[in-house]
């Protein structure tokens, strides 16, 4: 029997996609290159047998915030998530921390004259978080379920993260903002950079910032588990390499970056839509390490042991002043470092009493430098004893991400770069950015609306354009 669409990638959007148009009754393969399903939700063995490491994302906000994951019934698919008792620490270096709680008021209790500023801030948009993600998680031009909450949010998400932190009251609450204003890649006086700090504090207060029982790994395998069960199929070791390889399936969704959609689909696009393609344009990369540990993070700070992540870069001004290094293709000496310790909730992933943990931090795109050193001394700068502890190193390069993952163009997580032009014209500038010229075809990847993330909106609104398409004249 012939298939009525493929799916081209098996990353959470392409696995959202296949999930929807499998859910619409079409007969739908899901095809991946590499040798299991999940992109950037893979788990493996990446340092010693027995300690299991997420490859790329570890810490889910987004994927609890999805308006699509939501729905799905993942846990009759071995989905279990697991919720730290505060969502993030950022140690600082007189000895406090700065706690994103679950509640936006516990966090302003412990902000001291940051609390009234925070609350003000955010907790708006925490009490009505349920519904606002359905816009915030969207495509950016369309008419909002919440039109004033939208406009407020919207305004504040425009605006430089150094702005908006600068508004808050006092070092704690400034430098936890920053930090999660920096998840953009970008520098943090870029507008639009403002929308990450909001939405990572927001999702915090309102969903938590959860890991997923036994690896990221398992979010991948049950959304796999629930499209098998609606008849779909899946082909792992599969590239595709020329669009003429699916010429029979009636919907082609590629889950893939603009640049590799030009070469595979080349001759078949019009040559202006190719070429914008082409001109898409990748941001910073990723050096990551992954540790076993012979025992927990010695952090001066205990607070630091009530999150599984741990953001280690100091106060607003040095974030700002490592974040703004890649730009300029450098490096900060102390680079703002993303830290995640899964094994103190979830004692599935290393021997007992063993541990691992998880780090990155931001590279100019195709870095070649050895990062590992200046990764490690940020993190005794807050847990003095952790180098002693190391039982084994993983070490994955700009490079290194493309090699698995040829999404990941010189080493960019995120889909490419979230810069405003980039947030409103993800790949390229139409009224349905998931379609293409060529009728049938569509694209799904981070490098669609709403970009980077664990959340599936990608591939969600693709798989309705494509659905409604299908339907229409
Ligand atoms: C180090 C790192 C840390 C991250 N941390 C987080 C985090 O904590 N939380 C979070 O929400 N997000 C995080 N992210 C981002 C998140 O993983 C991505 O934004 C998300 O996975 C993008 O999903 P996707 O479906 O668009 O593509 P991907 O997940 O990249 O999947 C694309 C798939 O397509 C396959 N593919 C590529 N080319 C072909 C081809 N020609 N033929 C067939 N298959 C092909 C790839 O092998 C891959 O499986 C992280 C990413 C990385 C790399």
């Amino acid at each position: 029997m012939p298939l009525d669409a493929v799916v081209v990638g098996s990353g959470p959007n392409g696995l959202a996609a296949a999930i929807l148009l499998a859910r619409a009754g079409l007969r739908t393969e899901l095809r991946e290159a590499a040798p299991t399903v999940g992109g950037g939700l893979r788990s493996e063995a990446l340092t010693l047998p027995g300690f299991i490491h997420d490859v790329c994302s570890a810490v889910h906000p987004l994927a609890l915030s999805s308006p699509f994951f939501r729905t799905l019934p993942l846990h009759e698919f071995g989905l279990e998530w697991i919720q730290p008792p505060a969502a993030l620490a950022h140690p600082l270096d007189d000895g406090t921390v700065a706690v994103l709680e679950r509640s936006a008021d516990a966090t302003a209790a412990g902000l001291g004259p940051g609390a009234e500023s925070w609350h003000r801030l955010l907790a708006p948009f925490v009490r009505a978080w349920d519904g606002l993600a359905d816009d915030v998680l969207a495509p950016p031009l369309h008419f909002p379920h919440h039109p004033l909450l939208m406009a407020r949010f919207g305004l504040g998400a425009l605006l430089p993260a150094t702005l908006l932190a600068r508004a808050l009251r006092g070092p704690a609450a400034r430098a936890l903002f920053a930090g999660n204003a920096a998840h953009s890649f970008l520098p943090l006086d870029a507008l639009g950079t403002g929308a990450f700090g909001l939405l990572l504090s927001v999702a915090g207060h309102a969903v938590g910032w959860p890991i997923v029982r036994g690896g990221s790994q398992r979010l991948a395998d049950a959304l796999a588990g629930y499209f098998r069960s609606l008849g779909g199929e899946i082909r792992t070791g599969a590239p595709v390499e020329h669009l003429d390889e699916l010429r029979t399936a009636r919907i082609v969704m590629l889950d893939l970056g603009p640049h590799q959609v030009a070469r595979i689909a080349g001759d078949r696009l019009p040559a202006g839509y190719r070429r914008a393609l082409e001109r898409y344009r990748y941001g910073a990369a990723a050096f990551k390490l992954d540790w076993a540990l012979d025992g927990p993070v010695p952090w001066t700070a205990p607070e630091c042991a009530r999150s599984a992540t741990v953001h280690l870069g100091g106060t607003l001004e040095e974030i700002v002043a490592s974040e703004a290094a890649p730009a300029r293709g450098e490096v900060h000496d102390r680079p703002f470092v993303l830290f995640v310790q899964p094994t103190l909730f979830d004692g599935s992933r290393a021997p007992a009493g063993k541990h691992t943990a998880w780090a990155y931090c931001h590279a100019p795109n195709r870095c070649t430098l050895d990062l590992t050193d200046r990764i490690e001394r940020q993190v005794e700068r807050f847990a003095p004893g952790f180098r002693a502890r190391i039982l084994g190193r993983s070490v994955l390069t700009p490079a290194e991400f493309e090699r698995r993952n040829a999404n990941l163009v010189g080493g960019d997580i995120n889909g490419g770069m979230m810069d405003l032009r980039q947030v409103f014209a993800r790949p390229v500038a139409r009224a349905t950015p998931y379609r293409t010229p060529v009728r049938g075809l569509y694209l799904c990847s981070a490098a669609t609306p709403p970009g980077g993330g664990v959340h599936g909106m990608g591939g969600y609104y693709a798989a309705r354009a494509a659905l409604e398409e299908m339907a229409g004249p």
